[in-house]
């Protein structure tokens, strides 16, 4: 007997007919002997309904109320499977996140899972119960209910499967797997057995959306076992693999499945793609100590994410122009603040452009291997696309292009590195 944790997004769960499947699902491992806790999603564009209301309700709308309006599309859906596993026969209740209680930090909108006290949803368990919890919620300190940003149920599984000491933490979705690049662009895409934990956090941060960044991050941490899969599988088909999935693993559990399957690692692992970043330029700055600190100290205090940054080589006249990305979101907020500044930064003009993408190519066989950057430049080059900035970490390189050529971009570079599903396997 397992303990286990299995996570319901949100197209697994829109409308009652695919929710009973879900049902189907749940009861199936709890009748094959197992604790069963589940994590659902709100239906499909609920939380973007919702967020709409908020907006048309008022523009600038606090985060608080908006916790309270969003958080409501995942207490429908876990009130929704509770009801229809009673309706197959199965004991099942909704835990939310307030009742477990699950606790966070950090505020309203994208708070983090501090703590969640378990005890009683465990006995619950332990008498044969499922417990249904709504994902994307908590409570904050001050007793008021809390979102953990776009994506979070995700991170909720993870944080539940932790608290309770699940064996493992199943994220079901409507793709069968980590693919080498997100299959939705690139048909010849391939499933991965196994993703590390550190290629997985990188893939995710930099655009791929199958699991929310801070579960990949908190899995690593707590060492939860993930698996990601589809939950758009045959009722009664018991799958062949124990994992039909991709497990995300150690390094030392990558270096073993490698082992087994007589396989080589691959330099690169995946290609992500991002479309919500926005790019600043402010010209003739000051070439001179301090003038990127007046620059980027604002912009910290009003938590806005500032990804690549990039500083030209100075002009004749002690000046230069600095270069850097922000979310789209927060795009309009962070020129408001270094037009505020103006004086004290002493730029001359700011330029923004929120028409871009960034493409990254990840994988841990960088750290080894020379020569995946300048692939990515030449495979880019020969289709005429033009690299507006760089960055580059161990185990990944990102550049911004326009955004009309990121599908392209994504395929070609999917060919360029031997991904393509007719060549050879990896693991
Ligand atoms: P859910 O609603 O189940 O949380 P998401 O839409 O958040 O699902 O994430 C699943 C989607 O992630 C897929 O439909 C796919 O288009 C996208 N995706 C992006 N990159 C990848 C990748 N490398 N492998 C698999 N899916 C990816
Ligand atoms: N419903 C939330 C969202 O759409 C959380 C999630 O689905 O993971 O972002
Ligand atoms: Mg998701």
């Amino acid at each position: 007997m397992a303990r286990i944790v299995m996570k319901f997004g949100g197209t697994s769960m829109a409308g009652t007919e695919r929710i009973r499947r879900v049902a189907n699902i749940v009861r199936r491992q709890q009748a094959a002997g197992h604790e069963v806790a589940v994590v659902v999603s709100a239906m499909a564009g609920e939380t973007d309904r919702l967020i709409n209301f908020c907006r048309e309700a008022n523009a600038i709308y606090d985060p608080a109320e908006y916790d309270v309006v969003v958080a409501s599309g995942e207490q429908v859906t876990s009130g929704l499977l509770a009801l229809t596993l009673q309706s197959l026969g199965c004991k099942a209740r909704s835990w939310l996140g307030w009742q477990m209680p699950m606790k966070t930090v950090e505020g309203h909108s994208k708070a983090r899972v501090e703590t969640i006290d378990a005890p009683e949803m465990i006995a619950s368990l332990e008498r044969g119960e499922i417990a249904v919890i709504p994902g994307f919620q908590g409570v904050s300190g001050e007793g008021r209910i809390a979102t953990l940003g776009r994506g979070g149920s995700d991170t909720s599984a993870v944080a539940v499967a932790a608290a309770i000491g699940a064996d493992r933490c199943d994220i079901y979705t409507d793709v069968d797997g980590v693919y080498t690049t997100d299959p939705r662009i690139v048909a010849k895409a391939r499933k991965q057995k196994a993703v590390t934990y550190e290629e997985m956090l990188e893939l995710a941060s930099v655009g791929a959306k199958v699991l929310q960044t801070r579960s990949v991050g908190l899995a690593m941490k707590e060492g939860v076992r993930v698996q990601v899969l589809s939950s758009f599988i045959d009722d009664d088909s018991t799958p062949a693999d124990e994992f039909p999935g991709t497990l995300i693993v150690s390094e030392e559990e990558m270096e073993q499945i490698l082992k087994d399957s007589d396989m080589e690692r691959q330099h690169v692992t995946g290609i992500a793609h991002d479309k919500n970043e926005a790019k600043i330029i402010l010209t003739r700055v000051p070439d001179k100590p301090g003038a990127v600190a007046h620059i980027f100290a604002p912009l910290a205090a009003a938590s806005i994410n500032v990804d690549m940054i990039i500083q030209n080589v100075g002009r004749d006249k002690g000046e230069t122009d600095v270069t850097f990305t922000v979310p789209q979101a927060d795009l309009a907020r962070a020129q408001a603040l270094l037009e505020d500044k103006r004086s004290e930064i002493g730029f001359n003009r700011i330029i923004t452009d929120d028409h871009i993408a960034k493409i990254s190519v990840v994988g841990v066989g960088m750290k080894s291997h020379a020569g995946v950057a300048s692939t990515m430049f030449s495979a880019l080059a020969d289709r005429g696309i033009n690299i507006q900035a760089i960055t580059t970490s161990e185990i990944k390189v990102s550049v911004i292009i326009d955004e009309d050529e990121t599908e392209l971009a994504v395929r070609v570079l999917h060919t360029a590195y031997g991904l393509d599903a007719s060549d050879e396997p990896v693991a």
